[in-house]
């Protein structure tokens, strides 16, 4: 069967408005082409504002939804000026998360127009968060961390430490189970505010431990950035009878630093032992792995 061409460009429309994924098509001149049902959906975009095609008025209709429109500004247009695609994530106000990837659309070596999807992946994303803590859980940590230890980035090294609360049963037994509770969720927020970089890793593995990853220059300086850490809980100053010497909520780490590709099983026993050596040692204190 042939189509007229009104006619395959209804078939296609009609496909696309039937995609879950908002997709938007600019052209070289960043105008609209086109956007689906579902992009006007997930945007919440009113219908007259669609009709008039304005692309800016558009756009400042989707920036006023952002956590960070500055920064997603500042995405769309480095890559306007370029062929690249690309893939990241943007936060909504209302908390939803998108996923935004853009591929552009060449001919004869000209970038013709840039086609956007939208995927609301707030849900996907939620099922990966531990919800007392707020951190990425077990499942994101074993489809995340393999992948990051592969890519190491060019002139970095890896470093990766597991932190784990010190004396924590004894907290349990003596303060109750929900005053453990309490001091995980505080641990979780310190770890959270400690990581600043976009690429750094930290997720909740167990009960009471927590893995975390961080590109650094050297050895030394990713043994301060976690010293620092650890000096952040002890500030949190939460009594703890149990933990002698201290009298307060502490904990103790491994840390080791790796060049190049890495295996994560090689990378947690390593880390690992080193925790380890950590709680021998005395607990309260960041242990470095023999290289
Ligand atoms: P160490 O210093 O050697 O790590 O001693 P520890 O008592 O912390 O070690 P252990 O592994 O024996 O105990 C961990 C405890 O963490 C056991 C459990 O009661 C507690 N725990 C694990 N998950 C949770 C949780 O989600 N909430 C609370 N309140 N406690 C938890
Ligand atoms: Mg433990
Ligand atoms: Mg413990």
């Amino acid at each position: 069967m042939t189509f007229e061409g009104t006619e395959v460009r209804s078939l296609f429309e009609r496909t696309l408005d039937a995609l879950p994924d908002g997709v938007l098509l600019t052209d070289s001149d960043r105008k609209v082409v086109y956007a689906n049902r579902a992009f006007s959906d997930l945007w919440h975009i009113p219908a007259q504002i669609l009709a008039t095609r304005d692309d800016l008025r558009l756009l400042s209709f989707v920036l006023d939804q952002l956590l960070d429109p500055v920064c997603f500004l500042r995405e769309v247009e480095r890559l306007q000026l370029t062929h690249q695609s690309s893939e990241d994530e943007v936060l909504l106000k209302d908390g939803r998360i998108f996923s935004r990837r853009s591929v552009p659309f060449s001919e004869d070596g000209a970038l013709v127009a840039r086609i956007w999807i939208f995927t609301d992946i707030t849900e996907a994303r939620s099922a990966s968060i531990d919800a007392l803590t707020g951190i990425p859980n077990r499942h994101a940590y074993s489809r995340q961390f393999p992948r990051y230890l592969k890519a190491p980035e060019e002139g970095l090294l890896s470093s990766v430490a597991i932190l784990d609360v010190d004396n924590f049963k004894r907290y349990n037994d003596h303060y109750g189970h929900a005053a453990g509770d309490s001091v995980l969720h505080q641990i979780g927020a310190v770890i959270r505010s400690h990581f600043t970089n976009a690429d750094d890793l930290f997720f909740r593995i167990g009960g009471e431990e927590f893995l975390m990853a961080s590109r650094a220059r050297a050895a030394l300086d990713a043994h301060t950035f976690f010293e620092a850490l650890r000096d952040r809980v002890g500030n949190l100053a939460i009594e703890h009878r149990g933990n002698d010497p201290f009298g307060i909520v502490t904990v103790s780490m491994g840390l080791a630093v790796f060049d190049g590709p890495q295996s994560a099983a090689e990378v947690f026993r390593h880390v690992d032992a080193a925790l380890y050596r950590s709680k021998e040692l005395g607990r309260n204190r960041v242990t470095l792995a023999a290289a």
